[in-house]
């Protein structure tokens, strides 16, 4: 059989398991009113996808299936229906032979479990898989009482829907349905995306335009950067040359002011000791005039005793007496031995004084050709420095490089773009560490400094064009710096005698910090080769160690040392050299403004001397003079004497005159000779005087002269400051622009920087900016923002077109199920049609019967009509049958049906009600007709169905109101439905 077996649980009555077996074709299920014979159709309902509640006369809703309870019975939670099908024909369409298709629901469950052959599946897979089988809710499979008696009555359009059940077209109309719902989302979608496309068509069309401002926008933002940065890296550089030159400027020009102030300083102090000299040889001198005064006075009045006794003298020698004459003359002689002798006495005094002037001048000369020769000394040795320096400086500008490549780059470094310079001159160390760092560089210092690889290929370029040399270039955009590991940093720390790493040592412009920690980031220096050798014990080797000797040990182990060969590169040191050798000028040229100025003072003190030996000369020769008038003097009075009688005796008188005279004379030898000294001591000050008010005058003049030059330096100074300042200000201007404008320090300016002619620059800077301001607010986001809208665009019309196509298919479909539809529907129409005037005969016994086509043009939506004519009446109007005449056109409609149409499997609950006894047995024996081809269940009170059956199930219920289902013969049956 096909349908096998209804297993029930817990379904409406059905509250235990009850299980129906169906081994014969034609299965009658009988018993009495409201026992539950219907439940089991319902339940074949619900398993084949039925979901109305109201189709399954389940009340509220369809949880009202599962068994509620009775007096005697407690309620249950879950109702189970399965139906297990035979499919050795390939009924269904599936592969196994047995198909067990089960529902179940549960209590306050939202949702119906499903289940095919004990797989969970969903409700679609049940409805999909029946579909096909002429099974389904609206089948034909299932009749009931209801159908039949509805079918006369009901609307031709209604009435079609049988036919259509028999025609399979049900499916077709069903995925017509589907199709058309589908087509009509598609059409919504369609309209949709059409919305959508507007919209965004209209959002691409603004953003074409917002974007091509945009790019716009960028390219010129982007060349005027590139401009720009250039322009103001060149400006920048230039400006801390300027910078630079005016600090130097500076730096002499307050220099040059210092000396001055420091010898105005010493002007002032040497002005202000002369005029306290002055003032004191002022005293002196007046001093001395007083002196002088006094002398003269006191010799005026010994002059004029003198001559007193001068005149008496004078008469006694022309006097008669003897002894008066005689001792007149001894006086004279007396006096004339007393000055002659007094006078040369004066003269040795001056002679000695004059000799220890000479002897003053001599040596003041002397020590004046001493400071001359140790001036010139001086002079000769600063030229040799300022030669040596001259000479260092050419070989800084034009270095003697060991490699020919690189003294060919270096020397065309102008011509070749972004060379630095070579790694030793663009790192620096104190001296200690010099050999350490040029071992620790090795090789790589005379590397060349390049701004990037682009760079190293131009001037590798040159070096082949111009056949110069090779040369190595270690480019900085490539600079990555190496640092020893945390382990290793660690280590060394702990080991003795290592004195850090090699780049600690060394001082860099920060844009070389990358080129430093590159070449000495990870190399140790170490104090001696001992420490070094311990260090690299314990760091495994991993580290390349050099010492402060220049030894090296390697990375691996091994050693390399010995002495030192000369530099490689000698800049360095060349610089070192200049900067000593201009310290050694500058101390030279302060030793020889000292020396120039003791000369000054000796020439002074030559002067001075000179002046003094010349007065010592003349008192000298005065002096000389006197002595010989007075010798002369002496040496007549003592002829004259000779010539006396010398025995007489000199009187007391005499004798006392002699000495009174004698006193008077050696007085006024005495003050003459004060007098002569103060001469001497009065030219001599007031030379002094002279001499320092010359000098006086000379820092006078000077002093004026250095405050006019410190004035003009003061001046020079402050312009010069003022231009420095304005060049700060400018400087810090391109500065703040670099970094406010591209976030760039002048470092990473310069590596970005093109050589541009800077008017060029400016002129293409302007235009570039009315560019940008013409452009005014942009949307900067638009090329992306258009990207993504555009895809976006593109996207809604591939799916548009997609939905169009869709559409089209859609209606293909639709067409292609219509003709299947006309056409399977035409057939079984008529096949129907020709079957259904023989059924009607053979029910009524007589009469004819047709189907009419309500409108034959339109076979997809067309009513059907049943045209009938029981035997011996003319009455064709349905509506005026009897209920039963109607319940028979009806069945034989049904019986046409199954004619023209194998049904595996049919239901009828109780569609015979309605016929009388005659006709029950008619309907029954036909019935049996279709055993062969098709499987009958049909519920039935009337015993003339139940005797055609080949096997009747009887339904009770007891008291418990719980159905139970078992076999009865036809007799218990008949007695069951009464
Ligand atoms: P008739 O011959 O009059 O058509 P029938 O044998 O076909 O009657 P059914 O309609 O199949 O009877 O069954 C109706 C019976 O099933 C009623 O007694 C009803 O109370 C019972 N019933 C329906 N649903 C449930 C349910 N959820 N729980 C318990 N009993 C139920």
């Amino acid at each position: 059989m096909f349908l096998k077996r209804i297993e029930l649980s817990g379904f409406k009555s059905f509250a235990n398991k009850t299980v129906i077996q169906f081994d014969q074709p034609l299965t009658g299920i009988v018993g009495p009113n409201g026992c539950g014979k219907s439940n089991i159709t319902d339940a074949i309902r619900w398993v084949l996808g039925e979901q109305s509640a109201k189709a399954l006369r389940s009340g509220q809703s369809l949880g009202d299936i599962i068994f509620a309870g009775s007096e005697s019975k407690k309620a249950v939670n879950m109702a189970r229906a399965t139906l297990v099908f035979d499919n050795t024909q390939k009924i269904f369409d599936s592969p196994y032979d047995e198909i067990e298709i089960t529902r179940q629901i549960s209590r306050g469950a939202s949702e119906i479990s499903n289940y095919i052959n004990k797989t969970p599946c969903r409700l679609k897979d049940i409805q999909d898989l029946v579909m096909d089988t002429g099974l389904g809710r609206d089948s034909l499979s299932i009749i009931s009482q209801g159908n039949i008696s509805s079918f006369a009555d009901a609307k031709p359009e209604e009435r079609r829907l049988l036919f259509e059940e028999a025609a399979g077209v049900a499916k077709y109309k069903k995925r017509k349905r589907v199709s058309l719902a589908k087509l009509e989302n598609v059409k919504n979608n369609l309209d949709r995306v059409q919305d959508l496309i507007d919209t965004h068509k209209d959002q691409v069309d603004v953003l074409e335009e917002q974007a091509k401002d945009a790019i716009k926008y960028i390219e010129a933002k982007e060349e005027l950067a590139s401009i720009e940065i250039s322009v103001l890296a060149i400006r920048i550089g230039e400006l801390k040359e300027q910078e630079l030159a005016i600090r130097q400027d500076l730096e002499q020009l307050n220099y040059q002011l210092i000396q001055q102030n420091a010898a105005g300083q010493r002007a002032d102090d040497e002005l202000e000791t002369l005029s306290k000299r002055i003032l004191e040889l002022d005293g002196q001198l007046a001093r001395m005039q007083r002196e002088k005064s006094q002398c003269m006075e006191e010799s005026m009045q010994l002059q004029k005793q003198k001559a007193i006794l001068d005149e008496r003298r004078k008469n006694l020698l022309s006097s008669e007496d003897e002894q008066a004459r005689r001792q007149s003359l001894i006086e004279l002689f007396g006096e004339a031995k007393f000055e002659y002798e007094d006078r040369r006495n004066r003269l040795n005094q001056a002679i000695v004084s004059l000799q220890g002037k000479e002897q003053q001048l001599s040596r003041a000369r002397n020590e004046l050709q001493g400071y001359d020769s140790r001036r010139q000394l001086l002079q000769n040795e600063l030229h040799h420095l300022e030669n040596e320096l001259a000479g260092i400086e050419s070989r800084i500008a034009h270095p003697p490089y060991r490699n020919h490549g690189v003294q060919a780059v270096m020397k065309n470094q102008d011509r070749l773009a972004g060379i630095h310079g070579l790694v030793s001159e663009l790192l620096e160390c104190d001296d200690e560490y010099l050999s350490a760092i040029t071992t620790a560089l090795s090789s790589a210092s005379e590397q060349i400094v390049v701004d990037n690889e682009g760079c190293a290929r131009a001037a590798i370029n040159w070096l082949k064009r111009s056949q110069s040399g090779r040369a190595t270039f270690l480019p900085l955009s490539v600079c990555k710096a190496r640092t020893l590991a945390d382990w290793q940093q660690e280590i060394a720390k702990q080991s003795a005698g290592i004195l850090g790493v090699a780049s600690d040592f060394v001082r860099c412009l920060d844009v070389y910090e990358p080129l430093k920690m590159r070449l000495l980031g990870s190399i140790l220096v170490a104090r001696d080769l001992e420490c070094a050798n311990d260090a690299a014990r314990k760091l495994k080797q991993s580290v390349k160690i050099v010492t402060l000797g220049g030894d090296v040990v390697h990375a691996g182990g091994a050693m390399t040392g010995g002495s030192m060969r000369q530099q490689s590169n000698p800049i360095p040191a060349l610089k070192k050299e200049k900067a000593r050798l201009e310290e050694a000028i500058q101390q030279k040229r302060f030793d020889l403004q000292d020396m120039q100025e003791k000369i000054a003072g000796i020439t002074r003190e030559v002067e001075q001397f000179t002046n003094e030996v010349m007065q010592s000369r003349i008192e000298k020769e005065k002096l000389d003079n006197f002595v010989q008038v007075k010798r002369e003097k002496y040496q007549s009075l003592q002829l004259q004497i000779s010539q006396l009688d010398l025995s007489a005796k000199e009187n007391e008188e005499t004798r006392n005159r002699a000495n009174a005279q004698n006193g008077l004379i050696a007085r006024l030898s005495e003050l003459h000779q004060r007098m002569d000294e103060i001469e001497g001591e009065l030219t001599r000050l007031s030379a002094q005087k002279q001499e320092c008010s010359q000098r006086s005058s000379e820092l006078n003049d000077l002093l004026r002269t250095s405050r006019r030059e410190q004035n003009a330096l003061s001046s020079t100074i402050q312009q010069k400051e003022l231009e420095l300042a304005r060049i700060e200000t400018r400087l810090e201007q391109n500065l703040s622009r670099l970094s406010a404008d591209y976030a760039l320090t002048y470092e990473a300016a310069l590596e970005q920087k093109k050589e541009v002619d800077v008017d060029a620059a400016d002129s293409r800077i302007k235009t570039l900016r009315k560019t940008l301001s013409s452009l005014g607010n942009v949307n900067l986001a638009a090329p992306d923002q258009l990207k993504e809208i555009k895809e976006k665009y593109e996207f809604l019309v591939s799916q548009k077109e997609e939905l169009e196509q869709a559409s089209k298919q859609i209606l293909e479909a639709v067409d292609e199920m219509d003709q299947t539809m006309t056409v399977q529907f035409e057939e079984m129409f008529n096949r129907i049609n020709d079957c259904l005037d023989e059924v009607f005969k053979a029910m009524f016994g007589g009469g004819k019967a047709k189907l009419v086509l309500c409108d034959p043009n339109d076979l997809l939506n067309t009513g059907v009509d049943v045209d009938v004519q029981p035997p011996g009446k003319a009455v064709k109007n349905m509506s005026t049958f009897s209920g039963g005449e109607k319940a028979l056109i009806a069945i034989s409609v049904l019986f046409a049906i199954l004619k023209a149409r194998t049904v595996p499997l049919c239901i009828f609950d109780e569609v015979e009600a309605a016929l009388d006894q005659a006709n029950v047995e008619r309907f029954a024996k036909y019935l049996s007709n279709f055993k062969d081809q098709s499987q009958f269940i049909t519920v039935t009170h009337r015993p003339g169905t139940m005797e055609q059956c080949d096997t009747l199930y009887g339904v009770t219920m007891q008291q418990d109101g719980v159905s139970q289902v078992l076999k009865v013969m036809l007799k218990d049956a008949t007695e069951m439905s009464k």
